[in-house]
């Protein structure tokens, strides 16, 4: 899809100097353009962070910015993490100066083929999955995006025959152009993020913006399940559906134990519900949006099971940790919003001792109350949202103000019996307590294997 851009001689203004931005300028400043990069927090709070583009002509302006630099520049690309009315993006939206998010400007250098991965959960599952299909059938495929690693670092590595595979934020599709996916997944929408997106509709909107430039030579797939993304089916691209309740027209879907790909009437079985490694309705879904994509990529039905099968899942989400004394511990810690949470309770038949809460995000808790009253035994609350967790759940399920998830492992292991499973789940992001989820995830973890290692001894020494 390149549709390059001449960066040299370009004034380009990087916003935010996270790992994405730092890609970003160390990009246009090898293909000459002169970047300047500016941050609100100082040399001293971004440290190491910035070290690349040290020595290399990008001129930093940090611990805030002047209102020249915007009438300086002909480009910005603010990093995902600048809201899109941020002051400084306003004014220069008003001057006119162009703004784009960084994959509109790595999809103008990037050969080959493009899925874009987007929704409010399990992005990152179904991108992965994607990717590992494809490498396992033998595909050269780049993994991207909103995942780990910036889409404009992977550009250089792809040619005519890759196919980058990319997660894709709201905040990212916010600020495309002309970026268009061959095939496009979006796989679900709940309200998240409504922080920074102050309606459903705009966070939608947004997201939707995936189809935006889809052509009738590409394809869109979407979830014929949830009503929250059928409203923004696109009319250029084709449509494909995919459901665990009902035949699609064109698609996948789940038939009695089975996973088929349907297309112009003719029907194929790809796999067994059974072969699916990954606990939970929910990552059927995933995989059921994994297979329209690859098929539509042109990998065929045996080896899009191969992949399946041998698909290790991605760490903190819905991870198994350990089993201590028959008691099963799982690592969701990624699971940020209700909406995930739910999610992970249903994926469980019951017995389940939850530890809930964090930074709140704005989320209802009360959506909770069913699913916990069903399948847990103990809800153990930490962090700042803990009060009202509590306020929005009680009568529920029984509740423990653990404060910290130390003293939450800690009574949980005590109080949980062989056959129950203890699941961090906690509804909320992280920062209050930990540098971010995956901080949390791996103190739990490490939380639990202190537990087995103590089981271990009692064990030895008991001999
Ligand atoms: P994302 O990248 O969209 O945040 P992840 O794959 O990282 O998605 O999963 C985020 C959380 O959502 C995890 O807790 C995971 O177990 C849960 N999850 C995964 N897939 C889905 C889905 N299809 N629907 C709802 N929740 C999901």
């Amino acid at each position: 899809m390149s549709m390059a851009i001449e960066l040299r001689n370009k004034r380009v203004l990087v916003v935010g100097l996270a790992r994405t931005g730092v890609a970003t300028a160390l990009f246009c400043v090898e293909r000459g353009a002169r970047v300047r990069a500016t941050d609100t927090r100082t040399e001293k709070d971004l440290g190491d962070a910035i070290a690349p583009l040290q020595k290399t002509g990008v001129a930093l302006e940090l611990g805030g910015h002047r209102q020249e630099l915007i009438q300086d520049a002909d480009l910005i690309i603010p990093s995902p993490g600048v809201p899109a009315d941020a002051p400084l993006l306003q004014i220069a939206r008003a001057k006119g100066v162009i703004i784009w998010s960084e994959v509109e400007l790595a999809s103008r250098f990037l050969k080959g083929r493009l899925i874009g991965i987007t929704g409010s959960n399990g992005k990152t599952t179904t991108t992965s999955l994607i990717e590992h299909i494809l490498k396992t059938a033998g595909c050269s495929t780049i993994l991207a995006g909103n995942i780990g690693t910036p889409l404009i670092s992977g550009v250089e590595r792809t040619g005519e025959k890759t196919i980058t595979v990319a997660e894709l934020s709201s905040f990212q599709l916010e600020l495309i152009e002309k970026f268009r996916p061959n095939i496009s997944v979006f796989l679900n929408l709940t309200p998240d993020h409504l922080d920074r997106h102050q309606t459903l509709k705009s966070y939608g909107a947004a997201k939707a913006r995936i189809f935006e430039n889809q052509t009738e030579a590409d394809s869109a797939v979407l979830n014929a399940d949830d009503p929250g993304t059928t409203p923004y089916a696109p009319t250029k691209p084709q449509v494909y559906w995919f459901s665990r309740k009902q035949r699609v027209a064109q698609g996948a879907f789940v038939k009695e134990n089975d996973l088929l790909f349907r297309r112009e009437g003719i029907e194929e079985k790809v796999l067994n519900l059974a072969d699916i490694p990954l606990p939970g309705a929910h990552n059927v879904e995933n995989v059921l949006a994994a297979v329209a994509a690859t098929r539509l990529a042109g990998v065929e039905a045996a080896a899009i099971a191969k992949g399946v099968r041998s698909f290790a899942g991605v760490e903190h989400r819905l991870e198994f940790v350990a089993e201590v004394g028959g008691v099963r511990f799982y690592n969701d810690s990624k699971a940020t919003n209700v909406d995930a949470t739910r999610k992970a309770l249903d994926a469980f038949p019951g017995r389940i001792l939850i530890i809930l809460g964090g930074k709140d995000k704005g989320g209802d808790y009360t959506v909770l109350q069913t699913p916990l009253r069903e399948k847990a035994i103990l809800a153990l609350l930490i962090g700042a949202a803990a009060a009202k967790i509590e306020k929005q759940i009680a009568g529920s399920v029984a509740i423990e103000q653990a404060g910290t998830i130390e003293r939450a492992v800690e009574t949980a292991a005590h109080a949980a019996r062989p056959g129950d499973i203890v699941l961090l789940a906690p509804a909320c992001a992280s920062f209050d307590q930990f540098q971010n989820y995956e901080h949390r995830g791996r103190v739990f973890k490490e939380l639990v294997h202190q537990l087995e290692r103590q089981a271990a001894s009692t064990t030895s020494r008991g001999r």
